[in-house]
């Protein structure tokens, strides 16, 4: 038997804000995905995840742009999601199957006819309405473009994930892999989003401050509307850091907040609002449950 190449590439992932573009990440995510972010100057995308197999790799690129509808559509073709699709050898465009109003689909499709790639039209969320009601659909899209292949599916359940994973994989030129899979899936966003407001304890606070904090993230939450909520903790060992670390009025904090979250976006490449809270959590370098609560074990 003659032996397996291996694959790999970009698919850009584009779509109307709720038509289930994250869904489908997690889903694929449950398979075998690592959400990584590069640092920017390595990458102009932001990686929504990289997913790897024996034989292939596959990196996911989002494309936030679609998710500001006040703009005009066609700007935001051109502004945001060109660079995606430019550089993507793969586009899925995923629409809503309930949803009846595709005009502005068609508009945005419409920029993507002069794309020399494969497009993949993703109709997700086909568990919510009967086959006959698919048909239809299918054959409006077809009447507007000519996809590479058009895929229903059901991002919630899974349905239809495999098929899209392996024609996406079809599409993908002879390639090493682009990132090493054992690294990259030890370091999500939020494990470099920790760091960079580490950093900044470390350029603000002296003496044993800084080797006495560690920082958490409790919550990430990405937002279509608003900026992204990233609820991070401070720990410090002694109530007397904890003061240290606040400042007069919280002015310390404030200011170290304001740092980290011009970084964090700058690395992230896109607004986020940081809530950073300071706690107390008695030695806890010294405590091993402490330690694993805190992502380090
Ligand atoms: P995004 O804005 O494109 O990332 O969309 P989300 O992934 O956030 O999904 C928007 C909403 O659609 C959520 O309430 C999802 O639960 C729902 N949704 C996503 N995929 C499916 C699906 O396959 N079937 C159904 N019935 N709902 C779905
Ligand atoms: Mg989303």
């Amino acid at each position: 038997m003659a032996e397996k190449t291996f694959v790999s590439g970009y698919a850009a992932l584009i779509g109307r804000p709720n038509v289930g573009k994250s869904t489908l990440m997690n889903r694929v995510l449950d398979i075998k995905l690592s959400i990584v972010t590069p640092k920017p100057q390595t990458t102009r995308h932001r990686v929504l995840g990289i997913y790897n197999e024996e034989h292939s790799q596959i990196i996911f690129l989002d494309t936030p742009g679609l998710l500001t509808p006040r703009y005009k559509l066609h700007e935001i073709m051109v502004k945001t999601v060109w660079t995606a699709v430019e550089d993507a050898d793969v586009i899925l465009y995923m629409i809503d199957a309930e949803n009846r109003s595709h005009e502005k689909d068609f508009a945005l499709l419409s920029s993507l006819t002069s794309v020399n790639k494969p497009v993949l039209l993703i109709i997700n969320k086909s568990d919510a309405i009967g086959k006959e009601n698919l048909l239809p659909i299918i054959q409006a899209y077809q009447d507007a473009m000519n996809f590479t292949e058009i895929i229903p599916i059901s991002a919630l359940h899974g349905d239809g994930v495999e098929l899209v994973i392996e024609c996406i994989r079809s599409h993908l030129p002879e390639m090493p892999p682009y990132y090493p899979p054992d690294v990259l899936t030890e370091q999500p966003e939020r494990f470099f989003v920790a760091e960079i407001i580490r950093e900044k304890i470390f350029q603000k606070y002296k003496d044993e401050i800084p080797y006495s904090t560690t920082v958490s993230i409790e919550e990430f939450k990405e937002r279509d509307e608003n900026k992204d909520y990233i609820r991070a903790t401070i720990y410090v060992e002694r109530s007397s850091q904890k003061g240290i670390l606040i400042g007069k009025k919280g002015a310390a904090l404030k200011s170290l907040g304001r740092i980290a979250r011009s970084d964090i976006e700058s690395f992230l490449e896109r607004e986020v609002y940081l809530d950073l809270h300071v706690s107390v959590k008695d030695k806890w370098r010294f405590r091993d449950g402490s330690l694993k609560d805190l992502g380090y074990k």
